[in-house]
C-alpha cells in the first residue's frame, strides 16, 4: 500500500473509499465502517449513498409499476384468449350445427331419391313378379 497522501513518510494504513488515496491513521476519516481521506470524500460518499438510496427507491417504484403493467398485460392476454376461445368455440358450434343441418338435408334428399327409385322400381318388380307368375303358370 502507498504511503499516506498527506504524510509521505508514513504508511497509508487506510484507503479512501471514494478517491482511493492512502492515508495514515491520523488522517483517516471513518464513518459507517468506511474509510475516507478527508471530510470532503466522506460527504461525497454520503451524497452518493443518498443518491443510490433514491435510485433504489426509484427502481423499486419502477419495478412495482412494471409488475402492475405485467399484471395488466397478463389480464389482457387472458381476456383476449378467453374471448378468442369463446369466439372460436361459438363458431365451431355454429359450423357443427350447419354441418348437422346440411347432413340432414343430404339424408332427406338422398332418402327422397331412394323413395322415388323405390317407387319406380316397385311397379317394375311387380311387373317382373307378374311376368314370373305368368311364366310359372
Ligand atoms: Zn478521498
Ligand atoms: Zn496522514
Amino acid at each position: 500500500m502507498a504511503n499516506c497522501f498527506n504524510h509521505g513518510d508514513r504508511d497509508g494504513a487506510f484507503r479512501c473509499a471514494v478517491c482511493g488515496k492512502s492515508v495514515c491513521e491520523e488522517c483517516v476519516v471513518q464513518e459507517n465502517n468506511s474509510n475516507f481521506c478527508s471530510a470532503a470524500c466522506k460527504e461525497k460518499a454520503a451524497a452518493m449513498t443518498g443518491r443510490s438510496d433514491a435510485v433504489i427507491a426509484e427502481k423499486a417504484k419502477t419495478d412495482s409499476a412494471s409488475l402492475v403493467r405485467k399484471l395488466i398485460y397478463l389480464f389482457v392476454v387472458i381476456a383476449v384468449i378467453a374471448a378468442a376461445y369463446c369466439f372460436l368455440s361459438g363458431e365451431k358450434k355454429e359450423s357443427a350445427e350447419k354441418k348437422f343441418q346440411r347432413s340432414i338435408q343430404t339424408i332427406e334428399k338422398e332418402s327422397k331419391g331412394l323413395v322415388k327409385e323405390a317407387k319406380k322400381a316397385l311397379p317394375t318388380s311387380s311387373k317382373l313378379k307378374r311376368q314370373k307368375e305368368g311364366l310359372v303358370k
